[in-house]
């Protein structure tokens, strides 16, 4: 098959629910690049934090949560790993804000394979060079393209709801953020959230840095200190 080149780095999660499309496209795509695939969202939240892909293939409605609201969540976490939304015409009618909310592309489905892997070409292209710098505080350092935290230089495990707080928290460089805006983040991985989920979240993250690294701001939320 042309283009077959299993040394090839370029790596993809293909999120699809749709058994005969993703078996179809997860075919395809074997044939030019290394390829998960994945048919909900928290199965797709779950490999995208373990692993370093270099395009996100999304479908927008999944059995269990809406892909939309995942991207955003992603990129407010500041990750820039191209995202090509493939999807439904009826998803997409009212989801072309897929495009505001941070993806990259869209595809509506039914499309030709060969512009399948044209478009993520393009994508891939457009990635090349453009590797984020890590962000720092103290000795807690992140990786937004693979949403990869670091303690003391050590690899650090955290679940997917503390990870997309902790993003927010990193990225404003020590300024507090507002409750409604870290609420925002656990909304978007479709957790459940209630009156205490946010601090019980902190509370966590807390316990795995230390408490005196989270500062709770009096009506303004909590910081992340660096010192
Ligand atoms: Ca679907």
């Amino acid at each position: 098959m042309a283009g077959r080149n299993t040394g090839l780095p370029m790596y993809l999660l293909l999120v699809e629910d749709d058994l005969n499309l993703g078996k179809a496209l997860h075919k395809l795509l074997r044939e030019h690049f290394r390829v998960d695939w994945v048919r909900t969202l928290a199965a797709a939240q779950e490999r995208f934090a373990a692993a370093g892909y270099d395009v996100l293939l999304l479908d927008l409605g999944l059995p269990d949560g809406d892909g939309v609201r995942w991207l955003e969540a992603l990129r407010a976490a500041g990750c820039q790993t191209p995202v090509l939304i493939v999807s439904a015409r009826d998803e997409l009618d009212d989801r072309v804000k897929g495009l505001d909310r941070g993806a990259d592309d869209y595809l509506v489905k039914p499309f030709e394979p060969e512009e399948l892997l044209a478009r993520i070409r393009v994508l891939l292209r457009r990635k090349a060079g453009s590797a984020q710098p890590r962000l720092e505080a103290g000795p807690l350092s992140y990786a937004p393209d693979s949403q990869q935290f670091y303690l003391d230089g050590a690899p650090l495990g955290v679940s997917p709801q503390e990870r997309a707080l902790l993003a927010v928290l990193i990225q404003a460089g020590g300024r507090p953020v507002s409750r409604e805006r870290l609420l925002q983040q656990l909304y978007g991985l479709g957790d459940g959230v209630d009156s205490n989920t946010l601090e019980v979240r902190i509370h966590g993250l807390r316990r795995r840095l230390g408490r005196e690294r989270i500062e709770t701001v009096r009506g303004l939320g909590y910081r992340l200190v660096a010192s």
